[in-house]
């Protein structure tokens, strides 16, 4: 390795300012700065200015996920700069102490932080700072996906045979190794502690802790994981909530440990290894491209972010009612497997993508509550939190999205549970008071005899909650509400 820090205030150096693409692999931003020859220096601001502020979980796993980039980053001889407060601020002062000849960065998708990006590029450049921007969080870049007649598409399906027939996902980059670094002891650097992403009092982040291993290399260790156990099942067993068939790479993806592009080409040249792979691998690479087509969407109608996408749903009677909104999110319905989803959730930071649609459902067409409130506490509780991926989801859910869940569809909760957890072992993991109950009543335990419920020490409405809503009747008055909705605009 020749890299080495070097401290001179005068000498030009190129500037590497990471956001979500927390990695020193596969990094286009970072490889191509240290390809000038320039003494590069690794930067984060922590912005919270003008964006939305970040969830709970979401900010556990960026205080690790710093953690181990700096650690990778130390492996390379190099340190990570960390500055809180507003990113023009933090860039300007550097400019006037260091010679900055370059800014580095990976592209973003959001409209805030494309929008700041815009900011920084039109600063500096107005000063002869070249500002590059590389690509690298999504497979495909938006721009390049259009109908024949040059609109986004809408609809999922069209936009992924489009990506399939028409482009394929940008090579990675090679690791970041050799190269000149720079060192700065600038007062304007703090330490990763004192941006407070930590819960303190109390901590709630045991659980996650346990469950998770945010960096690159927990990354790569998921990934290698899932395509040892998951992928030659993952058409199947992606929506068995109670086995690990899906990569659980969505924490790692949102803040760019791992890049999309990387883990394509590792899955295809896992089903070169081993053909038998080829159905799972198709499904997944599948999911991958709905993650890109979130974040297409979202850069094409930004108002998504907290409008609904059909004007329509402009008039849907959404009700309000805190202590059913409560139920739901401390997984106290009533309905075993929303509950255990909400559980899972509070508990480790992820819900199974099955068990997401099940209980996203049940918020906004069992209790008609609007599906903000289910976006927001996602939001906060999600270590996978994203805004493209969770707006999109939600509005999918709730039937105002863009390709969404036609109003029809609503989840029965009790045949969902039957079906994909038919021996109540997801129940059983995060309901324990439910655990002793047979497979033949633990989807609906208020549908017990007594001397059942009594066997398996529970007492309904003390242990466990009877449920909430009547599904029949629920299920009734959303129809109502959807029928009752202005016809559909196209
Ligand atoms: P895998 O099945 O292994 O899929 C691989 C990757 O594909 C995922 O990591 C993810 O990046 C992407 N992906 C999979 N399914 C979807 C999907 N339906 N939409 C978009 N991308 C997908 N995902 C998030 O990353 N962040 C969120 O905030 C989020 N909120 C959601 C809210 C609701 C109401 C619903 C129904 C889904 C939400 N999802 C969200 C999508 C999906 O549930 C998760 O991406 C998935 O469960 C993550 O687990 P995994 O990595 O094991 O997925």
């Amino acid at each position: 390795m020749t890299s080495k820090p070097t401290t001179g205030p005068k000498e030009p150096i190129a500037l590497v300012w990471f956001r979500r693409d927390l990695r020193v692999n596969d990094n286009s931003a970072l490889h191509s700065a240290l390809e000038t020859g320039l003494p590069v220096m690794a930067l984060y601001i922590h912005d919270q200015q003008g964006v939305r502020e970040i969830g709970g979980a979401s900010a556990w796993w960026l205080h690790h996920s710093l953690h181990a980039l700096e650690c990778e980053l130390g492996k390379l001889g190099s340190t990570l700069h960390i500055a809180n407060g507003s990113t023009e601020d933090v860039l300007k002062e550097l400019s006037t102490v260091h010679k900055i000849a370059e800014i580095y960065m990976s592209r973003s998708y959001d409209s805030d932080a494309a929008l700041l990006e815009q900011q920084v590029h039109d600063t500096f450049a107005s000063q002869q700072i070249s500002v590059r921007r590389f690509a690298g969080a999504l497979l495909f870049e938006p721009e390049l996906i259009h109908r024949d007649n040059g609109q986004p598409y809408k609809v999922f399906t069209p936009f992924y045979k489009r990506c399939m027939s028409h482009l394929s996902p940008g090579r990675a980059t090679a690791t970041a190794q050799d190269g000149l670094w720079f060192s700065s002891d600038n007062p304007l650097f703090v330490s990763l502690d004192s941006l407070g992403l930590l819960p303190l009092k109390p901590d709630w982040s045991a659980g996650i802790a346990r469950e998770w291993t945010p960096g690159e290399q927990g990354a790569q260790e998921r990934l290698e994981e899932f395509i040892e156990r998951g992928l030659i099942n993952y058409k199947l067993g992606r929506d068995i909530p109670a086995e690990d068939g899906t990569s659980m790479l969505s924490p790692h993806l949102h803040y760019g440990e791992i890049s999309p592009r990387a883990v394509w080409h590792r899955i295809e040249q896992a089903v070169d290894d081993l053909p038998h792979r080829k159905e799972g691998a198709t499904a997944f690479l599948r999911e991958l491209v709905w993650r890109d087509f979130a974040h297409y969407l979202l850069h094409n109608w930004p108002e998504m972010v907290d409008q609904r996408f059909r004007p329509e749903f402009n008039a849907f009677p959404w009700l309000e009612n805190k202590a059913q909104l409560r139920a739901w999110q401390r997984g106290q319905t009533g309905y075993p497997l929303v509950d255990a989803g909400m559980r899972q959730l509070w508990q480790t930071g992820w819900m199974h993508n099955r068990v997401r649609m099940v209980v996203a459902s049940f918020l906004v067409k069992h209790l008609l509550q609007h599906w903000q409130h289910g976006e927001r506490w996602f939001w906060d509780t999600l270590v996978d939190a994203d805004q493209a991926n969770n707006t999109a989801s939600w509005q999918w859910a709730a039937g105002s999205g863009a390709d969404a869940a036609p109003y029809f569809r609503i989840f029965n909760p009790t045949l969902q549970s039957t079906r994909f957890d038919p021996q109540g072992d997801y129940i059983r993991c995060y309901v324990p008071e439910l655990s002793a109950l047979p497979a033949k009543y633990i989807h609906e335990p208020h549908k017990a005899p007594d001397d059942v419920l009594s066997e398996a020490g529970v007492a309904l409405g003390e242990t466990y909650p009877h449920p909430i809503v009547d599904h029949k009747a629920a299920r009734e008055r959303a129809m109502a509400a959807f029928r009752g909705l202005p016809k559909r605009e196209k």
